[in-house]
């Protein structure tokens, strides 16, 4: 039997109150699994979804992904005004685990410029805003509470409750959900990543480099030269070449 999500008692006075729940969907399996489970337990007038394209760094149809998977849903797409790679030119570094810029400039605040819009057109008071993080994926994400008022989006007239509605779901957990509901995970899981969002991220595993190095040679190429330009790696220590030990040689990934 596969696993269901409990909402917390806030979460569910939120619920029976008409809140909005915005459902963010990056295309990953475990925003996919959040929306498939939240769609059995939340009347579909109050779901929404939002989409934050990260343009030339994403898998080219992570976004066609999430809509098919959201189908029926209310869909909206966000994309900030800089691309990653305009945002490392003009920092000269790449983002890090204590400077995160990619996920707060090309992902939250477009994401929150466009909520606060969207509140303010439909005059909407309450919110709970749903991320699909999981406990297993980092110490960081073990940490934060499944539950909390998100103070940046939250004003007099405007509550906005965050919540991790799988944080406590395992990887098998996530991908049981997602066949139970006839649905099949981004193609990328199949091809051996374990990851999706960025094709290369800050974070990825060695494993994940050296098969998103293998799918999308001119993209690693890219992120080769832009290492070299800077004389700045994308991760601690090792270049993405010595990480996945594929040369780029005379312009294009051997
Ligand atoms: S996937 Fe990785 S590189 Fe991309 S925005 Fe998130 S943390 Fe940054």
């Amino acid at each position: 039997m596969t696993r269901s999500i409990v909402m917390p008692p806030e979460i569910r006075r939120a619920c029976d109150a008409g809140a909005l729940f915005v459902l963010n969907h990056s295309g990953g399996k475990d925003s996919q699994a959040m929306t498939v489970l939240l769609r059995e337990l939340v009347p579909a007038g109050q779901l929404i979804v939002v989409h934050a394209h990260l343009r030339e760094v994403d898998w080219p149809d992570a976004e066609d992904h999430a809509r098919a998977t959201a189908a029926g849903l209310e869909f909206h797409r966000v994309e900030a005004g800089k691309s990653f790679f305009e945002m490392v030119d003009r920092r000269q570094m790449w983002p890090s685990a204590q400077y995160r810029q990619c996920t707060s400039d090309l992902k939250r605040d477009p994401i929150h410029t466009w909520l606060r819009r969207l509140c303010r057109e439909r005059g909407i008071g309450l919110v709970v805003d749903c991320l699909g993080l999981r406990a297993e994926e980092s110490t960081d994400r073990a940490r934060k509470p499944a539950v909390k008022l998100d103070g940046r989006l939250s004003i007099r007239t405007r509550r906005v409750l965050q919540w991790l509605p799988i944080q406590e779901f395992s990887t098998e957990e996530v991908f049981e959900a997602i066949a139970a509901a006839g649905q099949q995970p981004h193609w990328a899981y199949a091809a051996g990543m374990s990851r999706l969002s960025c094709v290369f991220c800050i974070f990825s595993s060695k494993a994940d480099l050296c098969i998103a190095a293998r799918l999308r040679p001119r993209l690693y190429r890219r992120y080769v030269e832009t290492e070299r330009r800077l004389d700045f790696t994308l991760q601690n220590g090792r270049t993405l070449e010595e990480a996945t030990g594929i040369p780029v040689a005379g312009g294009v990934a051997a």
